[in-house]
C-alpha cells in the first residue's frame, strides 16, 4: 500500500454540522447565532452560551476579521498527514463579532499577538472543513472551493524558522 495518509476525520454531532455549515461559506466562515441576544455561537453547540436561548439559526459573516490572541508551532503529531507536514501552526483568533475561534495559520501571516487576521473556511485534504487565519490583505479567490494547502504550504523546518524571525 502507497497510500497518503490524510488529516484526521473523527468528528463530534456538532463537528458534522459546523463541517455542513463550511460548506456554504464562500470565502466567509458560517455559525450558528442566537435569534434572541445576537451572540455567535462557536464551538458549536445547540444552545446559546450567552442567553441559554435555543433560537438559533446559521449566518454568515462574510469577512471574518479578528485579531490574533495566541498560537503555537506544533513540532510532532502523532498523525500521520500532519507528521510529513510538520512544523504546523494553529493559532486562537478572537473575531470582531465575539467568539474566539481556532485556525490554522496561512503563509503571510505574520504570527504576532494583537495582529489582524481573515479567518476563512477552506476543505483540508480530508474534504472536511477547517478555519485558516490569513492576512486581512491576502487576496481569496471567490467562487471556488478554498483548500487549506492553497494557503498552507508545508515547508522546510529551516525556511519556516527564517520566515518567522
Ligand atoms: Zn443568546
Amino acid at each position: 500500500m502507497n497510500e497518503d495518509p490524510l488529516p484526521p476525520i473523527a468528528r463530534s454531532p456538532f463537528g458534522e454540522i459546523f463541517d455542513a455549515m463550511g460548506r456554504s461559506a464562500n470565502g466567509g466562515i458560517v455559525l450558528p447565532r442566537c435569534g434572541d441576544c445576537g451572540a455567535w455561537i462557536y464551538p458549536v453547540q445547540n444552545f446559546c452560551r450567552r442567553c441559554l436561548g435555543e433560537n438559533l439559526h446559521e449566518e454568515r459573516i462574510a469577512e471574518a476579521l479578528g485579531t490574533l490572541v495566541s498560537w503555537t508551532r506544533l513540532q510532532t503529531s502523532l498523525e500521520p498527514w500532519f507528521r510529513d507536514r510538520m512544523p504546523w501552526d494553529i493559532g486562537l483568533v478572537r473575531l470582531d463579532a465575539g467568539p474566539n475561534v481556532i485556525a490554522h495559520l496561512g503563509e503571510g501571516l505574520e504570527r504576532r499577538i494583537g495582529e489582524r487576521a481573515r479567518v476563512v473556511t477552506v476543505k483540508d485534504a480530508a474534504d472536511r472543513c477547517v478555519f485558516v487565519a490569513l492576512d486581512p490583505s491576502r487576496d481569496v479567490p471567490g467562487g471556488r472551493t478554498l483548500m487549506l494547502e492553497d494557503f498552507v504550504v508545508a515547508a522546510s523546518p529551516m525556511t519556516r524558522d527564517e520566515a518567522a524571525d
